[in-house]
């Protein structure tokens, strides 16, 4: 199929966080940043020094989305399509070609080489500790703290260490940061902070996303997908929507751990004061419900079952590449759409770049999030490839759809390995892709 068109599908899914409710990112991040700094200096006793209290200009250029971690070296890694090291700093200093050779032989790295083979298999386990990508603003801050403990240990070492550790102190930072039980009983400082002040990190939800939702309803069965418990979605939404949370969707599926959502079978759980109860199978499942966990499988036959389709066509729309685009599309669950806001904030021909934007999520120092310059030209990132292999278009706000007619055609990407294939950036491609 050379063309998407909406219309084609008999259900719609949603993700949520940063595809229907947008976050204002550079207040959420310099938040995140604040609290896993005040956690790694008071409860583990990491020297302030490098640690300054707001992000600055530098430090905000140091973060993108997608960067590539090798834990035990104490590096960042920009890939490409190929899996190979495109550009790489050890803590905050970029390396030269001879240094990332020394690293990496031939650009290469066995662990990288694994992950785009299957990024699903350093998910967790023992390869999880040692390379990780990150893909949302819950998490961008890590890029600069962890650059900066890399330089800390290597000035307190006076060389670089053979191996760091630092990501088992990262992981309880953030753990403590985002504990569940604080959101109920107003503890701990992220929650308190977006309950005290929600204006100041969570925007409003625009009036024609929710309509567009909703009429979409009228011919589709509609599901939400999300990684959040639901008193999280529930704080939120009351706070970004108009609408009440259950008039837009047929189901709704909390803490659904994806990717493992649309690759595993774990079951749905019905929950009690929200919190999960008892075991359900699919036949259990009622319009209006809202679950824990469960799977893809059993939520496909929710959905024939309510739409009286007996092999109901899904397309599943989110912002994260491996959860929401690259586990649907192997797992043989859905088309999807991606929502990636890069492709507006680097720039698309006839559109303004929305300031914010323009600071969280561009970086000068790893380049464009879809092409990487090199001494022969450029390449494509690991992660335009994923889109254009993994989703049927790409967009960046969900805005940008809710006006074209759903019966109208609109051109995508092929799901082929031709890399000049990138037609399915809509409504413009990414400056950076428009100018090769
Ligand atoms: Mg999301």
């Amino acid at each position: 199929m050379k063309t998407f068109i909406l219309n084609n599908y008999d259900c719609i899914g949603f993700d949520l966080d940063s595809t229907i409710l947008q976050y204002n990112i550079k207040n959420l991040i310099q938040l995140e940043y604040k609290l896993i700094i005040d956690f790694l200096i008071n409860k583990r006793g990491y020297n302030p020094k490098y640690f300054n209290e707001s992000l600055t200009d530098k430090d905000w250029d140091f973060m993108q989305n997608g960067l590539f971690f090798d834990f035990e070296k104490g590096n960042i890694l920009k890939l490409s399509s190929k899996g190979k090291v495109h550009s790489a700093s050890h803590g905050t200093k970029f390396l030269n070609d001879e240094e990332i050779e020394q690293y990496y032989s031939n650009r290469l790295w066995d662990l990288s080489k694994i992950f785009i083979e299957n990024p699903l298999v350093t998910r967790n386990g023992p390869l999880s500790l040692k390379i990780r990508t990150l893909l949302t603003c819950f998490d961008m801050p890590i890029s600069i703290i962890f650059a900066k403990a890399v330089d800390l240990l290597d000035e307190e070492n006076g060389k670089p260490l053979d191996k760091y550790n630092i990501l088992p102190d990262l992981l309880d930072a953030i753990l403590d940061m985002y504990e569940r039980e604080q959101l109920r009983n107003n503890a701990g400082n992220f929650y308190s902070e977006l309950k005290r002040n929600p204006e100041k990190y969570i925007k409003k939800c625009s009036p024609e996303v929710l309509a567009w939702i909703q009429e979409l309803k009228k011919t589709k069965k509609i599901f939400l997908v999300t990684g959040s418990n639901f008193d999280f979605v529930e704080f939120t939404t009351s706070y970004a929507f108009c609408e009440n949370l259950q008039s837009l969707f047929d189901i709704i599926v909390c803490y659904a751990k994806k990717p493992g959502f649309f690759t595993e079978n774990r079951p749905f759980y019905s929950l009690k004061n929200n919190y999960e109860d008892k075991i359900l199978s699919s036949e259990e499942l009622e319009v209006g419900g809202i679950y824990n966990q469960g799977n893809f499988k059993d939520l496909h036959k929710f959905l024939a079952r309510i739409s009286n389709i007996s092999n109901p066509k899904c397309l599943y729309i989110g912002d994260n590449l491996i959860e929401d685009i690259y586990s649907p599309n192997v797992s043989g669950s859905c088309n999807t759409l991606a929502i990636i806001s890069e492709q507006l904030s680097e720039g698309m021909l006839g559109y303004d770049i929305p300031q914010d934007y323009e600071q969280v999520c561009n970086s000068k120092v790893w380049g464009s999030f879809f092409i990487l310059k090199n001494s022969s030209g450029h390449e494509h990132s690991y992660w335009n490839h994923m889109i254009k292999k993994y989703s049927k278009i790409c967009i960046p706000e969900l805005k940008m759809i809710i006006n074209i007619s759903l019966d109208e055609p609109l051109k995508c990407f092929c799901n082929e390995d031709d890399d000049k294939e990138l037609n399915g950036y809509y409504p413009a491609k990414p400056i950076s892709i428009f100018n090769l």
